[in-house]
């Protein structure tokens, strides 16, 4: 069985604009999928009904057999990271990525050795007591996307997360996410309009267009074959 499995999701806004038309996908649990395609085709869209920001004019998505829009927004079991961070400035990255523990009432140690060890795992070891608007844009994006995995998100939700960064920057910490991902095992969706950041790090790739499917295959396949 699938971890996500989206059936026939649409999306129309108000004013009539179709932005996702019929949209199918299922994900193993470890897999890491890439969303690609030009703006304005629907990636955005569909990573929003996964994370139940946005719900579907049509169809379905589950994840581990329950529908994504009859969980309490405090039971998501998604993280989502979005391009603007959308940190909070006035508190340092360790109240950052403490506070979603907080809130979920875990007590004051856990919280400590679980954010030390997302902090590590981002490369972010020792950063706690720093104020996020003193950290480069790529330390800014380490800490985002540690704040939502230090939720233990069974689905990890990436809407271009690197796209403000440099070249050079935005490539190593592709290599990074790569490697965190594989590490944790984590399902991941990955949305970008880059062929060569789809292609670098997907197991598998949904190339899309106007809201639909246009082809969905593992990355050599799509490669040899664009
Ligand atoms: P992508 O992520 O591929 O760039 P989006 O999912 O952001 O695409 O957008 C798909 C289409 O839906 C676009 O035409 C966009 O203008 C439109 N759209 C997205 N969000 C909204 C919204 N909140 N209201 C109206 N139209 C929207
Ligand atoms: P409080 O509830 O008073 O914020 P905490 O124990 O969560 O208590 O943290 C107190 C201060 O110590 C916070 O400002 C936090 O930034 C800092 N702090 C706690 N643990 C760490 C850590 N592992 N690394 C860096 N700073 C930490």
């Amino acid at each position: 069985m699938s971890l996500l499995s989206i059936r026939g999701i649409s999306k129309v806004f108000p004013g009539g604009t179709v932005a996702v038309d019929d949209f199918s996908l299922d994900v193993a649990s470890g897999e890491l999928v890439c969303l690609l395609g030009p703006s304005g085709s629907g990636k955005s869209t569909v990573l929003r009904m996964i994370g139940g920001f946005e719900r579907p004019t049509a169809g379905v998505v589950s994840i581990d057999d329950e529908e994504v829009t009859h969980v309490p927004p405090n039971r998501r079991p998604t993280g989502m990271v979005f391009q603007s961070h959308a940190l909070w400035t006035h508190m340092n990255v360790y109240k950052n990525l403490a506070f979603g523990l907080r809130l979920r009432g875990l007590p004051a140690n856990e919280i400590r050795d679980k954010v030390e060890a997302v902090l590590e795992l981002v490369g972010l070891a020792g950063y706690g007591r720093r104020m996020t608007n003193q950290l480069s844009g790529g330390q800014q994006q380490r800490v985002a996307l540690a704040r939502s995995l230090v939720l233990e998100p069974k689905i990890l939700l990436l809407d271009e997360p690197f796209a403000s960064l440099d070249q050079h920057l935005r490539e190593r910490l592709r290599e990074e996410v790569r490697d965190i991902q594989q590490r944790l095992k984590i399902t991941t969706l990955f949305v970008t309009h880059g062929q060569d950041e789809a292609l670098s790090m997907a197991d598998r790739i949904v190339v899309m267009r106007n809201g639909r499917t246009e082809q969905a295959d593992r990355p050599e396949v799509i490669y040899r074959d664009p």
